[in-house]
């Protein structure tokens, strides 16, 4: 008899299943204002969302990760030709980065 052994998932993607939600519910949004740990709210309906608002995702990223692309540490929002990204935005690699460092 043959036993099938799964190949290991990697520990983010495991991370992500067994939590149900993303590790940016772990700040508070600064789009919807939902507080830490609390799902984010459609504005116009006052109603739970089961997504994650960007600018979330992005306070999220900023808070816990560094930017490669433009080399800050965590907590210091990513810039452009010396200027902060509107809105509080990030670099796309900073979400792996912070995705990366929650596994
Ligand atoms: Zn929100
Ligand atoms: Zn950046």
């Amino acid at each position: 008899m043959t036993r099938h052994i799964a190949a290991p998932m990697p520990e983010s993607i495991r991370h992500f299943m067994r939590a149900g939600q993303h590790p940016a519910r772990s700040t508070t949004c600064p789009w919807c204002h939902a507080g830490a740990h609390k799902p984010c709210v459609i504005r116009s309906s006052g109603t739970p969302s089961v997504n994650v608002h960007h600018s979330r995702k992005d306070a999220w990223a900023r808070l816990t990760a560094c930017c490669t692309t433009c080399q800050v540490a965590p907590g210091v929002p990513c810039h452009k030709d010396g200027r902060e990204l509107d809105g509080g935005a990030v670099h796309a690699v900073r979400h792996s980065e912070a995705e990366a460092t929650a596994a």
